[in-house]
């Protein structure tokens, strides 16, 4: 029997693995600039959790949750996003954050939905995220996106574009889903069944609806910004306003809900052209109401998650991948019995001297080990073989210029590695 990995998931090769790091990294970095701190959660929660958190009638909790029983007779779901484990995780351990004017927290790691599989699109793959839980403050809105742009920026991605809307607040949200509702009665029966679905159980859902026919009935869809309230308005107008002070190219979109019931006003993508259908790098907003929902003091909160996968594949196509360091510095040979207890110690002096080294295990012959050494794009090979033993020289060959220097100590061969 043959396994192969499970559909819509992948294995991260060695390569793709050090780009994923490598990226993180730099991302994180940025992040940390806007006093972000990491939080690490399971990757499995109470299935309540996320019917609460991400809505009953939403896609994800309809359709695409990977939820199990363990043994215990507990029903868990592996997470399909991360805000909801966040803000359990910051209603758990309220004392650590609850004195702070606004918690900042980011998290990285894979999240599981049963999608059908595409091009950017996968049942697991992975997010890294930013939650800033207690301001109602639309700087706090700009300021997550601002970082979200300066973050792509750091990899150089310079073009992306901000798609932002508003879906209001309780005050406002019955009026805009009883105007929707109103404009999509007449053609309802022309959409697609699911669209006729949410149409009866979460009508704003309809703009989420991926179907291109159904997309063509919501062009003439009367303005969402046009039924919000006061607040929201007046919240919506200065994060707009405050974008463009900072300079951040931003387009309003007024068909933008966003596939998950806990946003309140502010809701935004960054989007590549270079993507296709799957064009969204990084979604979120603001959810003013999540906490309280939770179980905690109504608290307001602004965060958003960049679908790593796709990020890189944007990287991949502007060809701005980070550099791979896979290669080795020496690889080291030795083939008699001595020669080789010699060589596995000489590593020993140049790993604590930083310089990453492979040992000949297959001990065949010299030149069988300056081709595996090459195969790990080695810079240099150590070699002993006897005459070296004879002499107590070590023989240092620069794989790349073929040239050979011989040695009579570790240090200098040392000092020659590191030129
Ligand atoms: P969401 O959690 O739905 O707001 O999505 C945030 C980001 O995660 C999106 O902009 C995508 O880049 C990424 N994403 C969401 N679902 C998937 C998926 N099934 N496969 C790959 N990336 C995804």
């Amino acid at each position: 029997m043959k396994y192969n990995s499970p559909r819509g998931t992948r294995d991260l090769l060695p390569v793709e693995s050090v780009i994923f790091r490598k990226t993180v990294d730099k991302i994180l970095h940025i992040f940390k600039l806007f006093n972000y701190q990491e939080i690490t959660t399971p990757i499995f929660e109470s299935s309540g959790l996320f019917e609460r958190a991400v809505g009953e009638t939403t896609d994800i909790v309809e359709k695409e949750m990977y939820t199990f029983k363990d043994k215990g007779d507990r029903l868990l779901t592996l997470r399909p996003e991360g805000t909801a484990s966040i803000v359990r995780a910051y209603l758990e351990h309220l004392s650590e954050f609850q004195k702070q004017q606004v918690t900042k927290l980011t998290y990285v790691g894979p999240m599981f939905r049963y999608e059908r599989p595409q091009t950017g699109r996968y049942r697991q793959f992975y997010q890294i995220g930013v939650e800033a839980i207690g301001s109602i403050s639309p700087l706090v809105d700009v300021e997550t996106m601002l970082m979200g742009i300066h973050a792509l920026a750091s990899l150089g991605i310079g073009n992306a574009e901000i798609a932002i809307n508003s879906v209001g607040c309780d005050v406002c949200r019955p009026v805009i889903r009883e105007q929707l509702k109103e404009f999509v009665g007449s053609i309802v029966n022309d959409l697609c069944p699911d669209c006729q679905n949410r149409y009866e159980n979460n009508p704003l859902r309809i703009l989420d609806c991926k179907e291109p026919k159904c997309q063509t009935y919501f062009m003439g869809m009367p303005s969402m910004s046009k039924a919000l309230c006061k607040e929201c308005n007046d919240h919506f107008i200065t994060v707009l306003d405050q974008l463009d002070e900072n300079n951040i190219p931003f387009v309003v979109d007024p068909n933008l809900v966003r596939g998950l019931d806990y946003y309140t006003k502010t809701v935004f993508e960054i989007r590549s052209s270079l993507l296709g259908a799957q064009n969204a790098i990084c979604g979120g907003g603001r959810y003013d109401n999540l906490i309280g929902e939770l179980g905690g003091r109504k608290t307001p909160a602004f965060g958003f998650a960049i679908g790593l996968d796709r990020l890189i594949m944007v990287l991949e196509q502007l060809k701005l991948l980070p550099e791979t360091d896979l290669d080795i510095d020496v690889f080291c040979i030795g083939i008699e019995t001595e020669a080789q207890n010699k060589v596995f110690q000489i590593m020993n002096t140049l790993r604590k001297n930083d310089i990453k080294c492979e040992y000949y295990f297959k001990r065949n012959s010299i030149g069988d080990g300056i081709k595996q050494g090459l195969l790990f794009k080695a810079k240099f090979a150590i070699i002993l073989g006897e005459e070296e033993l004879e002499n107590k020289t070590i023989t240092l060959k620069d794989l790349t210029n073929k040239r050979q220097s011989s040695f009579n100590n570790i240090e200098e061969v040392i000092r020659a590695i590191k030129g």
